[in-house]
């Protein structure tokens, strides 16, 4: 593969103790933190675990005191971050460093551990300063470090009115991109709630970009076939999202706004596009509001997709058309392209047409998330 390439798909390595050292002292109990549960050391958000990490607990202590947490906490850091591909995610320098030995020019940025905490949380208020603490974070250290990345902020989406606050707070600040999670049980995105959210982002040409496994357990199954199952349940998410955002008519309603499935794969697209005409169409009594368009069309004007490895979409092409999809290496994770990227790419492009392919792996990335890319 020749050119620059550009990943929809990367993540920071955010400090474990981002929020117990900087909440507000009333929220700091309940907000993302390190404590013992059942004698594992475990990433915590009110009562719910979000991590639990292999590393033993202080002997003798299963219940954790004041005078651990510091202990406790960075051996949680340091094992989340030696199971990555790389140490220096967060740190714009080494981080350069592994795009150049990658082969990669720019990338999308999203949290690691952040976004299952902050989208995990019942607590309006909590969301809101735990969005806004990651926020800054992510600005302080790389807004500005280079024009080849583009990290993406998070929504306290349970506050609408403090998530147009913070649209606008993190336009200020040199953000492209905003992240919210792919599910919300408690109010699903075909409520109206939401509209002030949909018109900002539009307004402030923010593409909202829903990360696959966010806003609901990415372990529902367990026992025998768990891993497999839970995988499949996690990337097939985002097509009740799509689901939502076309037929609701959100798209319709706001046709500046653009938004991503992130780390699903594509495959399942051209079935869910054709899925949602063919309920729209023969399902007609029963279906409001009525569209302009069949749903679909939305969606391939709006919505894009992110893969790291999905020959099925590419076979997909005639449905789905290119301009929807993007590849991303999940650099620094494990499960990621880095540092083959280039490899993995030229197996999976194999036969791909060129002019496809540059789409795929740069033009509609650098298009989407405003990305100064050097000509040539
Ligand atoms: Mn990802």
């Amino acid at each position: 593969m020749d050119g620059l390439l550009i990943s929809a798909d990367s993540h920071v390595a955010e400090p474990l103790d981002l929020w117990t050292s900087h909440l507000p002292e009333d929220l700091r109990p309940l907000g993302p933190r390190i404590e013992m549960r059942d004698g594992a050391v475990c990433m915590m958000v009110e009562e719910t675990v979000v991590r639990r990490f292999k590393v033993g607990g202080p002997d003798g202590d299963a219940g954790g005191d004041a005078g651990d947490t510091g202990d406790i906490t960075q051996a949680a850091d340091r094992e989340e971050r030696s199971g990555m591909a790389s140490m220096g995610a967060s740190d714009p320098d080494v981080r350069l460093a592994d795009l150049d030995s990658d082969g990669v020019w720019g990338e999308v940025i999203y949290p690691n551990l952040a976004f299952f905490c902050g989208y995990r949380i019942t607590s309006p208020t909590l969301q809101v300063a735990v969005c806004r603490l990651y926020n800054d974070w992510l600005a302080d250290t790389f807004i500005g470090a280079s024009e080849r990345f583009c990290p993406v902020g998070m929504l306290p989406a349970l506050d609408v009115d403090a998530s147009v606050a913070e649209l606008s707070r993190m336009a200020k600040r040199g953000f492209r991109a905003a992240l919210l999670p792919s599910h919300i049980d408690v109010r699903p995105y075909n409520d109206p709630a939401y509209e002030p959210m949909w018109s900002a982002a539009e307004d402030l040409a923010m593409p909202l970009c829903f990360h696959a496994g966010t806003g609901r357990t990415q372990t529902p199954a367990h026992g025998p076939g768990g891993a497999v199952v839970n995988y499949v349940i996690t990337v097939s998410g985002p097509m009740e999202t799509v689901t939502y955002l076309c037929a609701s008519g959100v798209l319709a309603r706001h046709p500046g706004l653009r938004v991503v499935m992130v780390e699903c794969g594509s495959g399942w697209l051209a079935w869910t596009l054709h899925a949602m005409d063919d309920a729209y169409r023969e399902h007609q009594m029963f279906v409001k509001p009525k569209l302009d368009e069949l749903p679909s069309e939305y969606f391939r004007r709006q919505g894009h997709v992110t893969f790291q490895h999905d020959p099925v979409g590419f076979r997909n092409i005639e449905f789905t058309g290119d301009r929807c999809l993007m590849w991303g290496s999940d650099y620094p994770h494990p499960e990621g392209t880095f540092p083959e990227s280039r490899e993995y790419l030229a197996r999976q492009l194999a036969g791909v047409p060129d002019d496809v392919a540059r789409r795929v792996v740069r033009d509609n990335a650098a298009e989407l998330f405003r990305f100064a890319v050097p000509v040539g």
